[in-house]
């Protein structure tokens, strides 16, 4: 029990026996990818759990990102948050587009929404926000800002699958927002994305363009790429929905056993939860304050000696990767919240198997530093 390694996520994976007979027909039908009937299917329950408009099936997240940019002709300069993981920026450079880096919010480690209207210049195309750790952005403020200047809106929402608010789907805002199914996400297809968009028109756009650009044998329409999702991935995601309500439940349970234990820890902060919305127990982050007997690099060492695979969660900042810190807007006097965040941020495991018992003994490690 003691040393039984924990890591900060889990895949979660329904019973092998339940997903046979969707390997059985894959290999009776030969029928291996180019939407076949697991990725008609889950195309269309994917849309239905969600509740969203139209959903196109990717074979990973930053493919889809990357078409997402494509699909909007998004060109010159993008508005981004820092406080991400790496795919969010280099999908922007991969399209040849200069990210444009603004700080973040404390209260929900997502772009501040107040400081994307002074980044603006005249090259500038779209906002990228990301609903970091499934937190919502301010998104009907960062919509009127896009509105006024004649911007796109593309949410990066790889963590915030079947997160609501008020009832309506986080992934119905913007103009598409992306998501992920890698193998450490809420939701896997082993690896896997989604674009998630409201118009019909610009679904069949980016359906072409994860095919080549084909609108059928003989006409190419655009320079597309190969993003597609193939049926392996798709049969496993229509069994993995009819698991995600009780996995998202068993992650929330484990939610609230850490927030109200920790409540009460000097020193270490959860980040605060807003009450309209449906949270989906991705991430656990925790900020390591300067009243904290030890510093966040030392709790860090010390869950690690036990086997307690933390993370931080995001550092370093994206900003201060080789291939973007000399753009000015990654200075980190431009970044002082995302700078101090990222120097503060433990992200503690969570995942639907881990169990009630390992995580006191977490809680009990994080709240006895002497
Ligand atoms: C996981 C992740 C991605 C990339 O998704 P993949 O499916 O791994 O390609 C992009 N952005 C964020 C914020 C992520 O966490």
């Amino acid at each position: 029990m003691e040393d039984k390694p924990t890591f900060l996520t889990r895949p979660y994976l329904p019973p092998l026996e339940d997903f046979l007979p969707y390997l059985a027909e894959i290999w009776e039908s030969r029928l291996l990818t180019n939407g076949g009937p697991f990725h008609q299917q889950f195309e269309e329950k994917l849309r239905h759990y969600l509740g969203v408009g139209h959903v196109s099936l990717f074979a990973s997240g930053t493919l889809a990102l990357m078409t997402a940019l494509q699909a909007l002709r998004i060109t010159g300069e993008v508005i981004t948050t820092p406080y991400t993981f790496a795919a969010t920026t280099h999908a922007l450079l991969w399209n040849g587009i200069k990210p444009v880096f603004v700080d973040i919010r404390r209260d929900t480690c997502n772009l501040d929404e107040e400081l994307v209207e002074a980044a603006i210049t005249p090259r500038t195309t779209a906002i990228l926000p990301v609903h970091c750790y499934g937190n919502p952005c301010a998104s009907e403020r960062l919509q009127q800002i896009a509105d006024t200047y004649g911007l796109k809106l593309i949410y990066d929402a790889a963590h915030a699958f079947g997160v609501t608010v008020d009832g309506s789907s986080l992934l119905a805002q913007g103009d598409l927002a992306m998501l992920s199914f890698h193998a450490t996400k809420v939701f896997n297809t082993f690896e896997g994305g989604a674009i998630v968009c409201h118009d019909l028109k610009l679904k069949q756009r980016i359906d072409y363009l994860k095919n080549f650009g084909f609108a059928d044998e003989v006409t190419v329409v655009a320079p597309g790429i190969n993003g597609k999702m193939n049926e392996f991935q798709a049969a496993l995601g229509l069994l993995q929905l009819e698991h995600a309500d009780r996995a998202i439940a068993a992650r929330m349970a484990i939610d609230r056993r850490y927030r109200q234990a920790l409540a009460t820890v000097a020193g270490v902060e959860c980040l605060a939860v807003a009450t309209r919305v449906k949270r989906n127990g991705g991430y656990f982050p925790l900020l390591i304050g300067a009243e904290y007997p030890l510093s966040r690099d030392q709790l860090y060492d010390r869950l690690r000696q036990q086997q307690i695979h933390v993370r931080r969660y995001f550092f370093p900042l994206i900003s201060d990767l080789p291939m973007y810190r000399g753009i000015p807007s990654a200075a980190p006097a431009n970044l002082p919240v995302a700078t101090s965040i990222a120097r503060q941020i433990l992200c503690l495991p969570i995942y639907p198997d881990l169990d009630l018992p390992t995580v006191d003994r977490i809680i009990d490690i994080v709240s006895s530093p002497q």
